[in-house]
């Protein structure tokens, strides 16, 4: 770990100025009804960024009215594709242009890094709007043949009013993950950020409506998951919901849009993923593969590679190799380009990384390095790695999210697939070897949404992205993103008239 780790950290850059703080409803930023406000806050030092409005089950209704009235009567829906595109690329454009701003507010909101959101997750947020603003003109359905008595096409329609609930973790590419398809589809939304991070999806409301999306299509609630997200998930006007966050409230979310009015979801949610690193992987890309895999976003991420299974015949190497990289990670303030981690979302979330800790150490796993938080301030934790880790542990089977690695010993390509699969989880597995057979083989046994073999989070706005078992369902991404939106009606008509005569014709030509 770097010299930042120890007790220096310093914050490079101050609190910018907050320009949006309130929620936005039908093209305003308006206050709640309840005119109550949260603290936003900073996890790099504790404090208060800014109050935020507190959207609760009242303003979840004006939101949805107003989507609706877009949805039922406004443009949006009923504009050519292409024309949905072209705005959706202007708004692209005004990302990229305020890619610095959003950054920051990303940085200081979540903890996120600087440089790599300027140069990463925003342009990345602008490709995905991009991505799908380039399908919205090719959404089409199919002729049907049928019988020789009736003949049909189908229509690709947008679902309607979308809820999405998203997570604290990518706050820009969370946005721009759910909003960009169902804007394609034609769709109108309501979208509640994270409690902790509501401070970029405001500016991405501000931005859409500079780029001339009509008012009611995109209003953002931010506050409380129980209070805002379940109004949302049980509303009986909204026809969809996708969320992303933890299987706990997964698993709510669903129950609430079954027991309202059977609204159709899409649940992303968390993960315990494997990584297989067989005895042929390079030991140099295998050990930076896995460092990245479990300490990218500080491990606050939902594919991250807490499992690292290593085959018996480099494990000894690869943890040598890997413990001394380790000690070159540098965790500190996210706007110093020096550094790779920054602090946990906030403190509920440090507490929970470190009791996990504890329960590794307590459960008899060996710490090969890192354990403690580290700074005097904020919410910094330092990279760990267990050794010694049993299937059973609590550290093994649950999901941390953190930068906790456990490290574990195989032998042969069954045990690896066996132990891998051996989770409630199923969102991404990677696979290392430069056997083919063995590649082809694991890649097919493992019940996971994505595999990446010989590469770790190599995500693609074309790779629809989503779980197996208790990850959830529904892909977002790809076409399958884009299809989340749509639902098909099929429209029939005799195919002749009843003049029998052109018909035989018709039919024998
Ligand atoms: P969370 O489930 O606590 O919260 C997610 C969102 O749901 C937040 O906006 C929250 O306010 C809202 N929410 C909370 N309670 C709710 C309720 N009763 N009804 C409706 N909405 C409610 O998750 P989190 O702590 O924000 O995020 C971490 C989790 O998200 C991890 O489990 C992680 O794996 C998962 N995640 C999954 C993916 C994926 O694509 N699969 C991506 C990122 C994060």
């Amino acid at each position: 770990m770097g010299a930042e780790s120890n007790g220096s950290l310093k914050c490079l850059s101050e609190i910018p100025e907050i320009k949006f703080t309130k929620l936005f409803i039908n093209g305003k930023f308006v206050d709640s009804i309840s005119g109550k406000t949260f603290e936003t806050i900073d996890p790099r030092t504790g404090e208060v960024i800014a109050k935020i409005a507190e959207g609760d089950k009242e303003d979840v209704d004006l939101a949805v009215k107003a989507a609706r009235e877009a949805f039922d009567c406004g443009p949006w829906p009923r504009l050519p594709g292409s024309a949905r595109g072209k705005i959706m690329m202007k708004f692209a454009e005004l990302i990229d242009e305020n890619a610095e701003e959003l950054a920051t507010l990303d940085c200081i909101d979540a903890g996120k890094l600087f440089d790599w959101g300027k140069k990463v997750d925003i342009p990345g947020a602008a490709e995905t709007l991009r991505y799908f603003a380039g399908a919205a003109g090719k959404i089409h359905g199919e002729t049907l043949k049928m019988s020789s008595e009736h003949q049909g096409y189908t229509l690709r329609e947008p679902i309607g009013v979308v809820g999405h609930i998203i997570p604290w973790n990518f706050p820009s590419t969370m946005f721009l993950m759910k909003v960009s398809p169902a804007l394609a589809a034609g769709c109108t939304m309501v979208v509640k950020p994270a409690e902790q991070t509501p401070l970029s999806a405001l500016y991405y409301a501000h931005l859409a409506k500079l780029a001339g999306i009509p008012n009611g299509v995109i209003n953002v609630i931010t506050g409380f998951g129980p209070t805002a997200g379940a109004a949302i998930s049980s509303h009986m006007d909204i026809d969809k919901v996708s969320f992303t966050g933890s299987t706990e409230v997964g698993r709510l979310v669903m129950q609430a849009a079954a027991m309202s009015n059977l609204k159709p979801v899409s649940l992303e949610l968390g993960g315990k993923s494997p990584l297989i690193i067989f005895d042929d992987a390079n030991i140099d890309k295998a050990t930076d593969l896995a460092l990245l895999g479990i300490l990218f976003n500080k491990g606050e991420i939902c594919v991250a590679g807490s499992r690292v299974f290593v085959q018996e015949g480099i494990y000894d190497e690869f943890v040598k190799k890997l413990t001394e990289k380790a000690k070159t990670w540098v965790v500190g303030d996210p706007f110093d380009p020096k550094v790779r981690q920054g602090p946990q979302v906030d403190k509920k979330q440090f507490d929970r990384i470190l009791t996990y800790i504890e329960h590794g150490k307590r459960e008899g796993a060996t710490l090969l390095t890192g354990g403690k938080p580290c700074g005097h301030k904020g919410y910094y934790i330092e990279p760990t790695i267990f050794t010694d880790v049993k299937d059973d542990m609590v550290i093994a089977k649950e999901e941390i999210f953190g930068p906790v690695m456990s490290l574990m010993k195989f032998k042969t390509v069954e045990e690896a697939i066996k132990r891998a699969n051996a989770t409630k989880y199923g969102l991404a597995a990677g696979i290392l070897t430069d056997n083919l057979n063995i590649a082809n083989t694991v890649s097919r046994s493992i019940r996971a949404g994505v595999i990446w073999i010989n590469c770790y989070f190599a995500f693609d706005n074309d790779c629809p992205f989503g779980g197996y078992k208790s990850s959830g369902f529904g892909r977002d991404l790809g076409k399958q993103g884009l299809d989340q939106y749509l639902q098909v009606k099929a429209v029939v008509t005799p195919t002749f008239d009843g003049k029998s005569e052109i018909r035989r014709v018709a039919l024998d030509g």
